[in-house]
């Protein structure tokens, strides 16, 4: 129900929970982040209140300048720790915010060519279809600029690659996403107000938008792949 990445230039898992903090109005019934760290996707979740993810946390700390997180409203799937997000494959990990409307036809064939899964998630079709490309030697870019088009319904994306530790990449189709722009680190985020902390320059993605990111800045596509600017405002949510 909420999603917040950062690539930044340190220690991100502490800055991902106050986002998520900032978010509980919307309501959740679980919650997780994912770090990169020396070549690594580092998980953690947990059913239930953000106190329940702190308390993981502190007993196995996600360290890494890179992360997503998500507050999950169950839509497919009970709402327990395997399937609460981030979903991961051995390369990839995303969050994900809505509903792909064609999930059971994709994990049908997804499962034909031997892929196991590990929840009952709408979701984890699109760890898995993003990272079959990136098995097979497509660029992270590449990979998700051909699955985007395969996935109906409404979704707010962002993913993490496990060889990328400068890299972040959202997409947008009926679910809210925006992007901040800090000094020398970026953000993703459902709203402006879950970023409050770490930047009030915003740019709201528009429908079929997809977003790359590193700590320089992002670069926006349109649902076309043609390369579009956004406008930068100034969100004026007070931290
Ligand atoms: N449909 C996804 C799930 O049930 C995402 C739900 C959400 O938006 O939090 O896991």
């Amino acid at each position: 129900c909420g999603i917040i990445g950062i690539v930044g230039k340190e220690s991100v898992s502490d800055r991902l929970v106050d986002g998520l903090k900032r978010m509980e109005y919307r309501g959740y019934d679980s919650a997780g982040v994912c770090t990169v760290e020396d070549g690594q996707l580092i998980r953690r979740r947990a059913e239930g209140k953000l106190a329940n993810l702190v308390s993981v946390l502190k007993t196995d700390d996600a360290a890494g300048n890179i992360g997503i997180a998500h507050t999950r409203w169950a839509t497919h799937g009970a709402p327990t720790t395997s399937n609460a997000h981030p979903h991961a494959t051995s390369e990839v990990a995303l969050v994900h915010n809505g509903i792909i409307e064609n999930f059971k036809a994709l994990r049908e064939e997804l499962s034909a060519r031997g892929r196991l899964f590990e929840s009952e998630t709408d979701t984890e079709v699109v760890a898995h279809l993003v990272s079959e490309q990136v098995e097979n030697g497509k660029s992270p870019e590449e990979a998700v600029k051909a699955v985007l088009p395969s996935l109906r319904g409404a979704f707010a994306l962002a993913i993490v690659f496990r060889s990328q530790p400068d890299l972040l990449i959202g997409a947008r189709l009926g679910s809210p996403l925006v992007v901040g722009y800090g000094d020398g680190e970026t953000y993703l985020g459902s709203d402006a107000l879950a970023l409050a902390p770490l930047t009030q320059k915003i740019a709201y993605l528009e429908e079929g938008d997809w977003v790359v990111i590193n700590r320089e800045g992002a670069a926006i596509y349109d649902k076309d792949n043609n390369a579009v600017g956004r406008e930068v405002t100034t969100s004026g949510v007070s931290a």
